[in-house]
């Protein structure tokens, strides 16, 4: 894929999962979110898992960053004000589930989705389950 120098387009916003700087001639996406084209496998939604839903943005840029020290590329993905979703690449979401592990204690995961998400929410998006295990206490031992 050859490298857009960005003098064609016109800025778009930088890329949801790189940071790097997109413009109207090379931008891609991915739910919603623009993405720079080097990450053309990933443009397809089928490629990404949720790992991750969440009421509000508190944590998630430091969720990133532990994901990226570990070469696992994300996306957040806002829904709506109230409706922020982490996802990674389907290969790495165990390991990637597995860092969500070790964060805060406004999240509780449901080990039966391998998916982290604010306690507040109360049940598992995915499954609704309400029992579920505390991130904290999954910390500990
Ligand atoms: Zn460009
Ligand atoms: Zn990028
Ligand atoms: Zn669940």
């Amino acid at each position: 894929m050859e490298a857009c120098d960005h003098a064609e387009g016109s800025p778009v916003g930088q890329c949801a999962i790189c940071d790097e700087m997109v413009c109207s001639e090379c931008f891609r996406s991915v739910f919603n979110e623009v993405i720079c084209n080097a990450h053309d496998k990933l443009e397809d939604e089928s490629e990404w898992v949720l790992v991750g839903f969440y009421s509000d943005r508190e944590g998630l840029d430091e969720r990133r960053y532990t994901l990226a020290d570990h070469s696992i590329p994300s996306v957040i993905a806002e829904v709506d004000e109230e409706t922020i979703e982490l996802y990674v690449p389907n290969d790495d979401k165990e390991e990637g589930f597995a860092l969500l592990d070790t964060q805060a204690e406004y999240t509780v995961l449901c080990a039966g989705c391998r998916i982290e998400f604010t306690k507040n929410i109360g049940a598992c998006p995915l499954c609704g389950v309400t029992r579920v295990q505390d991130a904290a206490e999954s910390a500990g031992d």
